[in-house]
């Protein structure tokens, strides 16, 4: 296999596209806005430098990598040739059934097409296809060139044949591939978004403050990272739709999301996106400062 398309050029693509360049791939990066296109490359191109400048790349591999990138807001000009398609594009369902309708018609026959969704059901996309035994999840982690995982998704048609491909593709990438029934959240976020609306319900009970819960967490369980300012990191919106994809999915109230998240979401705070979530973001700050409703 060696040519790649990605659709979305978003800050899941861009890195997507990134690690399929860098690893010798032919890559079409499609996107429907061309500014987010040239902010891509932009991105893949500094985030190459800072390859070089941590000694885990050279010049000359940098400059390959960007010959191996081509851009286009075409679908179909960008799919053409593909022999796996990656889709990126923002989550959510109608949207993705669309893309995925258009790929089935425009991508050779014997392509593969694969989702990056975080929660969407795998079955469901390949159902509006006319090849749901070549649709599979491939689920990367953020930051991509970064993050060595790839959850692998299988939906009730994929073809054993497509899940071996998408296994040792992924481990060409260095990536370490692990494969899952598609079953809502899947596995990552089946585990990952009950832990977060939980820190969610004991900020909202009161039971301790920001700090505290992202302290416990970090130095008790070894986390990088707090789940609340996971949870900024991701985007609340995000962590607000997978758990109404977990909660519907599966019928039960131990899903259902903290009212505080769904405030939150509504009142327009989404975490470092927007500025401010459970902390304030200011450009150019690393320092973590709790907002201003929780201190
Ligand atoms: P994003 O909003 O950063 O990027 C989405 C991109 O899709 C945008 O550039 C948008 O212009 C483009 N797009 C929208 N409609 C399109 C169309 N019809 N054709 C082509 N491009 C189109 O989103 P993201 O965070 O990169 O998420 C992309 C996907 O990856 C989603 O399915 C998301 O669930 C999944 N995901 C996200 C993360 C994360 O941490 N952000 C992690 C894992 C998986």
């Amino acid at each position: 296999m060696q040519n790649i398309s990605v659709i979305g050029a978003g800050t899941m693509g861009n890195g997507i596209a990134h690690v399929f360049a860098q690893n010798g791939f032919t890559v079409k990066l499609i996107d429907v806005s061309q500014e987010q296109l040239e902010k891509a490359l932009q991105t893949i191109s500094k985030n190459l430098d800072r390859q070089i400048s941590k000694g885990t790349l050279t010049e000359e591999a940098k400059k390959t990598a960007l010959n191996n990138l081509a851009s286009s807001t075409s679908i179909a000009e960008g799919v053409k040739d593909a022999e796996l398609v990656v889709e990126a594009a923002t989550e959510n369902v109608d949207l993705k059934l669309n893309i995925f309708k258009q790929l089935d018609e425009l991508a050779p026959a014997n392509c593969i097409l694969a989702s990056n969704t975080s929660s969407i059901s795998i079955t469901k996309i390949a159902a509006a296809t006319k090849r749901p035994e070549q649709i599979i999840g491939m689920h990367f982690m953020n930051p991509v060139p970064l993050m060595k995982l790839v959850e692998i998704i299988t939906g009730y048609s994929t073809k054993q044949e497509v899940t071996n491909t998408i296994v040792e593709l992924s481990k060409t990438l260095g990536k370490v591939p692990c494969v899952v029934i598609d079953y809502p959240g899947f596995v990552a976020n089946r585990i990952l978004m009950p832990m977060i609306n939980e820190a969610i319900y004991s900020l909202y009970e009161g039971v301790a403050g920001v700090t505290e819960i992202d302290t416990v967490m970090k130095l008790g369980m070894a986390h990088p990272m707090g789940p609340l300012q996971l949870a900024d990191f991701i985007g609340l919106d995000v962590c607000l739709s997978i758990l109404n994809v977990l909660y519907e999915g599966f019928g039960n109230q131990k899903y259902a999301p903290c009212p505080l998240l769904v405030n939150m979401v509504t009142a327009g705070f989404k975490g470092i996106k927007s500025g401010e979530g459970f902390y304030h973001y200011s450009a150019g700050s690393k320092e973590l400062v709790v907002s201003k409703r929780f201190s």
